[in-house]
């Protein structure tokens, strides 16, 4: 049977949209954080009757099938475990319509989140939603993810911007359905679209969406500040979160990360301690004042090195430390493990920002209690943390030290208020952290109404199995 199906995928969709050469088929099996598995082909999807084709096939065939963007969700969302076909919706990248007077886009799934800016900007508007990884990261992906990023801040998630998907069901029909509207204001009876956000490809496979679009901002004021302790760049933080004005980015690195990610991304600023940046757009006439004003916050809560700029561009470089955590993670584990295959675990957790420092303090206390070398950064605008670690994959004793280091990390953060996962989702990773969450809430039967979900999406079982729940 494994054998037949890229050949039956073949015959239904044309031969050159599907790959089952093993060396290719193994780069659509893994993902950054060195999570890998096998598939037994990749299938390209160039419209949504090909995408219907292929549900209704695996529907019919017990097939196994993965969707997936650029495979960068850093919890193995979309790595093809157990064996089945990646569903690549790498060329299904086009921008279907702006509407600026509708204040919209539609576009397929394929689009990258950085192209689709570079396209709204000769209108004067943008996506919000900007990850880390905006440059590669597929609407699809950032859909199902449900996705934040540097100015969730002020824009918050994908759960706030989508207002329709065209979405395919893994039934005998492939049926294809539209969900959402193409208006800010819908009431459709119960809200299937943002059932379908954050749903990490395992209820249906989206195709389109329609994304609100929002203006780009006239200017904006950023202030790179460093501090020697904790406690100084939290307060600084504090003033800036209670003052009545609304940030579009604040994110903060300890020493470090930063000192890593300086490294990393060859900046020339010398980065001298724990990092915070912030970010507020506004118009010309404000901006210098709110310049100062970000450098005299600073300042007074004991910044031992503050760097401001007054335009967009020219926060650039003062951006360039804060996008490279992710490589100064992957840094840090070549250092400490040099020449063996590692995986990073990166966590992806949220507190109310009122407990930020205490969060903080007990990812670096847990992390000394396991003797694991810990990294931090994260969007703390809305209270997101990304503590990570590695491990070498042929050392069990690390690994599981790493596994506990999770456990902890996660159990903390539902215990101050917060979550397990902010933004990156579930995946293979984090199903037992959900159901801690879940218990410890007295919310388990959620659990069970999320499985019977599923089940009516997915009566068979065959679209992304193994993730969320
Ligand atoms: C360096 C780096 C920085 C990052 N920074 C951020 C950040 O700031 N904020 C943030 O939120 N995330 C961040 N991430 C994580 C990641 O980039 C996001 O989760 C992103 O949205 C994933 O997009 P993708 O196209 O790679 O999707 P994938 O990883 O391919 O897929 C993500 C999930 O969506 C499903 N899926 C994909 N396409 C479809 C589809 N068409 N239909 C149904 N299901 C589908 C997959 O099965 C999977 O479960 C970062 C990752 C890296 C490596």
């Amino acid at each position: 049977m494994a054998k037949r199906i890229p050949e039956d995928l073949r015959k239904l969709l044309g031969k050159d949209k599907v790959i089952d050469d093993p060396e290719i088929v193994s780069l659509y099996a893994r993902e950054p954080s060195g999570i890998s598995s096998e598939a037994l082909a990749v299938v390209f999807p160039e419209n949504v009757k090909d995408v219907s084709k292929i549900a209704s096939y695996a529907y019919k065939n017990g097939v196994l099938i993965y969707p997936q963007g650029s495979t960068t969700d850093l919890v193995g969302g979309a790595v093809p475990e157990p064996k089945g076909i990646v569903v690549s919706f790498e060329r299904m990248n086009r921008i279907i319509n702006v509407s600026i007077l509708d204040s919209i886009v539609d576009v397929e799934v394929g689009v990258r989140l950085g192209d689709l800016n570079v396209e709204l900007a000769k209108h004067g508007y943008m996506f919000p939603i900007d990850p880390g990884s905006v440059n590669i990261t597929t609407v699809g992906g950032a859909v199902n993810s449900g996705a934040g990023g540097l100015r969730g801040a002020k824009y918050g998630t994908m759960r706030d911007w989508v207002l329709g998907l065209t979405i395919v069901l893994p039934d005998e029909a492939g049926t294809v359905m539209r969900v959402g509207c193409r208006t800010t204001k819908c009431r459709q009876g119960y809200d299937l679209v943002r059932l379908i956000v954050g749903s990490e490809g395992t209820l249906a496979l989206v195709a389109e969406a329609t994304l609100k679009i929002t203006p780009l901002p006239e200017t904006m004021a950023t202030a790179l500040a460093f501090f020697s302790t904790l406690e100084n760049l939290f307060e600084a933080y504090r003033e800036i979160k209670s003052s009545g004005v609304q940030p579009l980015v604040m994110e903060f690195m300890d020493y470090e990360t930063a000192k890593l990610a300086g490294e990393a991304s060859k900046s020339p600023i010398n980065v001298e301690g724990h990092m915070l940046l912030v970010s507020v757009d506004c118009n010309f006439e404000a901006v210098e004042r709110v310049e100062s004003w970000l450098r005299r916050v600073m300042e007074k809560n004991g910044a031992l090195k503050v760097y401001t700029s007054k335009t967009i561009e020219g926060a650039e470089p003062l951006f360039t430390i804060r996008r490279s955590l992710f490589p100064a993670q992957v840094a840090m584990a070549s250092k400490l493990y040099p020449g063996r295959k590692k995986i990073v675990y990166m966590e992806d957790i949220a507190v109310p920002p009122s407990k930020l420092l205490e969060a903080v303090t007990a990812v670096r206390r847990i992390s000394e209690e396991k003797g694991l070398k810990v990294s931090i950064g994260g969007h703390v605008g809305d209270g997101n943390l990304h503590p990570s670690v590695a491990f070498p994959v042929d050392d069990e004793i690390v690994k599981k030290k790493v596994l506990e280091w999770e456990f902890e990390v996660s159990k903390t953060a539902v215990e101050l208020g917060g979550t397990v996962s902010a933004e990156h989702g579930i995946g293979l990773r984090k199903k037992e952290f959900l159901k801690m969450e879940m218990e410890k809430l007295g919310s388990l039967k959620a659990l069970e109404i999320m499985k019977g979900v599923k089940k009516v999406f997915d009566p068979k079982g065959i679209l992304n199995p193994g993730k969320v729940v």
